[in-house]
């Protein structure tokens, strides 16, 4: 819940821009890590794909990618010379983000990021203006979408719990297309329906909304989720702060907090899965039962899951390696999440 209102306030997560992140990270020597020789030819191969389009020019190819050292044990490790910028998790206002979708690739162009997965709630109607802007600014774009599922602990009648599954398609985008977007669609109708559920829930709380205002808050045919509704809290006069809208009100099973049409979260994977997609646990910190979630997705079929982001990280049990592998093409790319 937090998760997204703070994603969405700052759609661009540049670990590079973290003040505090990157002092941390300096001490930890993070930063300086050296790589096995199976982590340099992963690297090679990701910068390949990220650089695809200068694959011809021998100078840049012929550049020394790595300096290389050996360690007190004679073993041989290796040190990029430079930094490839990746930014996995982001939303434009074609959802509950801030910027357009090419104001979005240009901030992250000016934060450095060389590949961008552009990831808004149940939409991939983004994508191609990303894609269009991408172009001018020489960066990759990664078609994605963080779906709304409901995951259910106990089979249908058990307790529910709102879950965001990640899918990351290839340049070509999800096969099966039609029948994908037909998805997404009924999860953003179901976005329109909780909407108003939620506004007559606040209304009885005395704290009435206009839906023209959502909506104008939102923007044009975007489907309504729960930061636009704090946004108009806010507007309204209700609440002082966005932070409070959601502790207050919007919280998972909060005083005004409704559910739309999620799908379960199993089918989501499965249909990611079916349609040539990687499907990864979004903000796995948010949630109230981890364990069981990423076991029962796991089964169903679940790449990888989300080890950080600007509002949290995995922490404890749980590895925090998402490794991106590239197969020499632009169409084809993976994500392990190594336990
Ligand atoms: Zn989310």
């Amino acid at each position: 819940m937090m998760a997204d209102k703070e994603s969405s306030k700052k759609p661009i997560v540049n670990n590079s821009s973290n003040n505090s992140k990157k002092k941390k990270k300096k001490k930890r020597g993070g930063a300086k890590r050296k790589m096995t020789l199976e982590q340099t030819v992963a690297y090679k191969s990701v910068r390949e794909w990220v650089f695809l389009d200068r694959s011809n020019d021998n100078s840049f190819n012929s550049i020394c990618l790595f300096d290389s050292v050996l360690d007190d044990f004679g073993v041989q490790w290796y040190q990029p010379k430079e930094k490839l910028v990746f930014e996995f998790h982001c939303h434009s206002t074609c959802s509950d983000g801030f910027l357009s979708p090419s104001k979005l690739v240009e901030r992250a162009h000016q934060n450095g990021a060389k590949v961008l997965a552009l990831t808004d709630h149940d939409t991939m109607s983004g994508i191609p203006e990303a894609l269009e802007a991408a172009r001018r600014f020489g960066i990759k774009i990664i078609p994605g979408v963080e779906i709304s599922t409901m995951f259910s602990t106990r089979g249908e009648s058990g307790p529910k719990e709102p879950v965001h599954i990640l899918a990351y398609y290839s340049s070509w985008g999800p096969k099966k297309s039609e029948e994908f977007e037909k998805f997404l669609g009924n999860i953003r109708d179901g976005r329109f329906i909780r909407a108003k559920n939620m506004i007559s829930k606040l209304n009885k709380l005395k704290m009435p909304l206009k839906w023209e205002n959502l909506i104008k808050i939102a923007g044009k045919g975007v489907a309504p989720g729960r930061l636009h509704l704090a946004r108009a809290l806010l507007e309204a006069g209700h609440v002082e702060n966005l932070k409070q809208a959601f502790t207050q009100y919007l919280y998972d099973g909060g005083p005004a907090y409704s559910m739309g049409s999620e799908p379960v979260s199993e089918e989501a994977v499965e249909l990611i899965r079916e349609t040539g997609g990687i499907a990864v646990l979004a903000h796995p910190w948010a949630l109230k039962n981890p364990a069981t979630i990423i076991r029962r997705l796991k089964e169903a079929g679940l790449h990888g899951i989300e080890a950080y982001r600007n509002d949290g990280k995995l922490e404890g049990t749980y590895v925090l390696y998402i490794v991106l592998l590239s197969c020499n093409s632009p169409k084809t790319f993976m994500i392990f999440l190594i336990f």
